[in-house]
């Protein structure tokens, strides 16, 4: 497949504009003016877009719920939160084409009827946010941006929302409290963003890929687009790989490429010629695989058919001389850090936890910690408030399903860890 989302960020200076335009940015934008807006939302359902943030949300549909509300204050919220461990994929597409994405939202902003929007960045972005203030700058200055874009009529604004670094605001409501100037805590849902989002008004929000993979829905229709990769959620998929391979890396490959193939074709294969461990196929919260899963497709549904999930396409690969546990101990603290502490099974469950792998670590681990630890997801599985608390057992009750003798080593050895 050739390259879509990142065929641009190899081009020096293709965040600049004039280079930018040189090779096709803002190309769909007289394409999508000349459709009506509900033709463009129908492309997109056509071309079965899921999005690309983790969730899996199917995009024309959530366009569609936020159209259909009557009202002319709509606003679309651009996630580029992007704060799941692992997840790198977004970066490319705002340090080295911003454009792509502002695209991508004017167009997007004129199928729902948003002509204000905002892009939701966290603080330990500051590259970025100079990148896309900048390309925003440039937008306005050669009329992609602002009032009758094209001469066509249209009004889209764009704005830069920087946050300040929470796991907790790249869920939506949480993002829209945040952007409101509020604590970023999760609201209570229904109502829904489409009908009750920023400011209460209807609001679409959509990941950095998602919308990036706009354009190229509208230049070569959503039939066209639906024909590549997967066919429950087709399109090129940004796979961020890190870990124990020999080329870590950003790749573009169609939906449902198999975590073999992006392992050992395309990054090498493991370090040191040494035999693959586990992989985590999609960012921290999601459940850890082990070599038998080599051939699982990495697209929504096969991946929840074998156990896990795509989340963001963060694969973080480990091999043999890795402990899970350590793993483990260090994803248990990065969630009981990121607990919003809104409900109480969270908040409470993930420090648990945290205590007790943080006793294994110390060589302090005790017959029966297993099923103590089986027991607080337990208590946490199925009564949060939101996806966080559920994400946070994920590494648990996964690395304990997989790799149980870990655990047993490390308790009867009392092996420290630092
Ligand atoms: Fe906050 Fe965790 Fe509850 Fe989500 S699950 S609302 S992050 S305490």
């Amino acid at each position: 497949m050739e390259k879509m989302l990142l065929k641009r960020v190899d081009i020096p200076n293709a965040n600049d504009i004039d280079v930018a335009l040189k090779h096709g940015a803002y190309g769909a934008l007289s394409a999508a003016f000349g459709m009506r807006p509900v033709d463009v939302v129908n492309e997109v359902k056509r071309a079965t877009l899921r999005g690309r943030g983790g969730a899996g949300f199917p995009t024309g549909l959530k366009w569609e719920l936020c159209a259909r509300v009557p009202g002319s204050l709509k606003y679309l919220l651009c996630n580029a939160d992007e704060g799941e461990p692992g997840t790198i994929k977004d970066r490319f597409i705002l340090h080295q084409d911003p454009h792509l994405l502002i695209e991508g939202m004017v167009i997007s902003g004129y199928a729902i009827g948003a002509e204000r929007g905002y892009i939701y960045l966290r603080y330990e972005y500051p590259k970025a946010i100079g990148i896309l203030e900048k390309a925003i700058e440039q937008a306005y200055a050669k009329g992609y941006l602002g009032k009758n874009i094209l001469g066509k009529g249209v009004n889209f604004d764009l704005s830069v929302h920087r946050g300040a670094g929470a796991y907790i605001c790249g869920e939506e409501t949480a993002l829209i409290e945040s952007l409101e100037g509020k604590r970023g805590q999760p609201r209570i849902r229904p109502p829904f963003p489409a009908s009750q989002g920023a400011w209460r008004k209807p609001t679409v929000i959509n990941n950095v890929e998602t919308l990036s993979n706009i354009p190229f829905i509208i230049g070569m229709g959503g039939d066209a687009y639906a024909k590549i990769g997967a066919e429950t959620a087709p399109g090129p998929k940004i796979y961020g790989v890190s870990g124990h391979v020999n080329k870590p890396g950003v790749y573009e490959l169609p939906m449902g490429t198999t975590l073999r193939e992006i392992i050992y074709t395309h990054c090498g294969g493991i370090k040191g010629g040494k035999k693959l461990k586990a992989v985590i196929p999609g960012g921290a919260s999601t459940p850890i695989l082990t070599e038998s899963h080599l051939d699982v497709k990495m697209d929504f549904n096969s991946l929840v058919a074998a156990g896990s999930m795509l989340g963001s396409g963060a694969v973080m690969v480990m091999d043999e001389t890795v402990d899970m546990v350590n793993v483990a101990y260090v994803l248990v603290r990065f969630f009981a850090h990121e607990s919003c502490g809104k409900c109480t099974p969270c908040r409470e469950g993930t420090a648990w936890l945290y205590q007790v792998y943080t006793r294994l670590m110390h060589g302090e681990g005790k017959e029966g910690d297993i099923d103590l630890l089986l027991y607080i997801c337990e208590t946490v599985k199925g009564k949060c408030f939101c996806p966080l608390g559920e994400g946070a057992i994920q590494p648990v009750l996964s690395s304990i399903k997989h790799f149980r003798a870990d655990y047993e080593a490390r308790i009867k050895s009392g092996v420290v860890s630092h």
